[in-house]
């Protein structure tokens, strides 16, 4: 399997010099099973630069998963040049809206009213399907199978589990590891805490064997107290989950806008150094900043 980054920007596009070494497109990454077969996570201002990518070799034929709903993961869509192109064929996956009542068609359709964008659903000439998914059912994308997982964010928001050929990576989409609503000295925390605490616990069991963790990142710990509830997960936090799930490889992603390369790379090394050389560093897991361009092999 190859995974490539297309856009690892959490929010909003922050394109600039200040930005330019880890990019500035919001989340997209392309996975390739072993015998090629095409899936894309997100549909972040990252899909553009794919789509330039894969007209060069038509028909394209591929599986989108959409984490979520939220600007900053489907705004790229209506820009995904395989739509308008007949002979492509594209399956879009994505939860079912329980407010809304409508399934992941809706991402496309709001985006591509006329008050918002000028051209019509109707010339997409691509084979363009959409399929809502369930937690922890398995979806088959040739060689490769795709496992849909509740996360923690204020939509629903489905981490997705890919495995090939005993070779495995998870992307979160968006999440922030349960926290606990009330303070350690309240009646209720013991009780809460038991519940996350087995939250948490099927999770990890659901990610047994990973071999790649690509996981929110956004804030820093000491950002986090006044961002709870906000959806988004801690570089400290992803680096605690990756040595706890004992992955091979840890990517941090989902970048703040406004964190600037230098900035960045400042507090992921602190993130690291606060975390420590850890127990049992003989199958160390290796920690990355997801940047565009990057590509993992496995
Ligand atoms: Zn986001
Ligand atoms: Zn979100």
């Amino acid at each position: 399997m190859k995974v490539r980054f297309w856009g690892v920007r959490g929010s909003i596009a922050s394109p600039g010099p200040r930005t330019v070494r880890y990019g500035g497109n919001t989340t997209c990454i392309e996975v390739r099973s072993d015998e090629g077969a095409l899936m894309i996570l997100d549909a972040g201002t990252g899909i553009f630069p794919l789509a330039q990518q894969l007209l060069k070799s038509l028909p394209v034929q591929a599986s989108i998963f959409m984490t979520h709903t939220h600007w900053d993961h489907i705004q790229g869509l209506p820009f995904f040049t395989p739509l308008y192109i007949p002979g492509n064929k594209l399956l879009i996956h994505g939860a079912y809206d329980i407010v809304s009542r409508r399934g992941i068609e809706q991402a496309m359709e709001v985006q591509l009213q006329y008050s918002f964008f000028p051209v019509r659903e109707a010339e997409m000439k691509a084979n363009i399907d959409y399929r809502s998914v369930n937690v922890g059912e398995p979806i088959p994308v040739g060689d490769a199978t795709v496992t849909p997982l509740l996360l923690n964010h204020p939509v629903v928001n489905f981490g997705y589990r890919i495995d090939c050929k005993g070779k495995s990576v998870f992307f979160t989409g968006d999440h922030e590891p349960w926290p606990n609503i009330y303070q350690p000295d309240d009646e209720e925390y013991a009780e809460y805490q038991a519940m996350i605490d087995q939250q948490q616990a099927q999770l990890d069991a659901a990610l047994a064997g990973l071999d790649i963790l690509i996981a929110d990142s956004s804030y820093t710990a000491s950002e986090y107290p006044t961002k709870v509830g906000w959806g988004h997960g801690t570089l400290e936090g992803s680096i605690a989950w990756g040595r706890r799930l004992g992955v091979r490889t840890l990517v941090c992603t989902h970048h703040e806008p406004e964190r600037h390369d230098d900035a960045l790379e400042a507090a992921f090394a602190a993130a690291l150094d606060q975390a420590g050389p850890g127990p049992g560093e003989s199958c160390a897991t290796e920690f990355l900043l997801a940047r565009e361009g990057m590509e993992l092999v496995l």
